[in-house]
């Protein structure tokens, strides 16, 4: 007999207490925005998309507690879904990732005008006034599995900038439009569209609860600043990026569970290349085969819900 404990990574980083985070100065708990009083972006890094994602945590509570304030235009932290973040039990690290649905699934129009008294869309609606203030938008995020930190965005030709300076992580994930069940934030709103000038960007820092993710949260988020001259060359100096080329993969089918009974064929963690043809997963009795050669297996979910997404295929680019 094995029980789900056993196969429970290392927690290195556990959760801070925020109450001291909480006022904020926006008026909207856990938020904080300082303006340096000169002109320049609106440059937001955000944090706890899901609750149970330190390393976000450990890089905006970084820039808190070294008073770190922007050079020009204005940085906004906030930390998002702080609800499910308090919700974390180390004997069920995995069940914290959000309240009542997916915080990284509801940044439509539809579901933020609509009816939805979720603790994730309520939240939402506080931050959606701040987050479309923002020309910049860094969604920090990790991973279930220990797999290659990455950097996902969308491959619009706006991206290339940020994506070069940045360099870290090495692996490029990019999302050609929405295609999950529910929009992510970082295509919320202006970020998502090509014809205008806002970027959002996630990075994926490795495993939840490795201290490496909170280190690559920290040194990620001085790069995204540093892009936007919002911190001093020497302070952004101690954050080089790695050496190599970054690979980059594109995304080309989110594979969404249509049955109660979705179970994958292998117990996948992510990076998997596989041949056309090769079986993915049984959606009840439908075969789910890799569509093209060299198909890579993104970000396998460890909880499988019907009508949701349940892991990304790319192919390399
Ligand atoms: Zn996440």
């Amino acid at each position: 007999m094995t029980s789900p404990s056993d196969n429970l990574p290392p927690i290195e980083i556990t959760p801070k207490d925020l109450s001291a985070y909480r006022s904020g100065n926006r008026g909207v708990d856990y938020v904080h925005t300082f303006d340096s009083g000169r002109p320049g972006p609106h440059v937001i890094v955000n944090a706890l998309t899901h609750g149970n994602e330190f390393c976000g945590m450990m890089a905006v509570t970084h820039l808190l507690e070294q008073g770190i304030r922007p050079l020009r235009g204005k940085l906004t932290l906030s930390f998002a879904n702080v609800a499910a973040y308090h919700r974390f039990d180390p004997a069920r690290p995995f069940e914290s990732r959000f309240v009542d649905r997916d915080f990284n699934r509801i940044w439509d129009d539809a579901t933020l005008d609509g009816p939805d008294q979720s603790v994730e869309a309520r939240r939402a609606r506080e931050l959606r006034p701040i987050f479309a203030e923002g020309d910049a938008l860094l969604d920090i995020h990790s991973t279930s599995h220990a797999v290659p930190p990455m950097l996902i965005h969308e491959p619009q030709a706006k991206y290339a900038a940020l994506s070069r300076h940045l360099h870290s992580p090495l692996h490029h994930v990019l999302l050609p439009g929405v295609m999950h069940p529910g929009r992510p934030l970082i295509q919320f709103g202006a970020y998502g569209r090509p014809d205008a000038a806002p970027l959002g960007v996630v990075v994926e820092c490795g495993q939840h609860f490795a201290a490496s993710s909170g280190i690559l949260a920290i040194s990620i988020t001085m790069r995204f600043l540093d892009f936007f001259g919002m911190i001093p060359a020497d302070l952004a100096a101690q954050y080089q990026p790695e050496a190599g080329e970054p690979k980059r993969y594109e995304v080309t089918r989110v594979v969404v569970a249509q049955s109660a009974d979705f179970r994958f064929a292998q117990p996948w963690i992510g990076f998997e290349e596989l041949a056309e043809g090769e079986l993915i997963a049984m959606d009840g009795d439908i075969e789910v085969r890799a569509p093209f050669p060299r198909c890579t297996i993104i970000m396998p979910t460890r909880r499988i819900l019907q009508g949701r997404d349940v892991v990304s295929l790319a192919r390399p680019v």
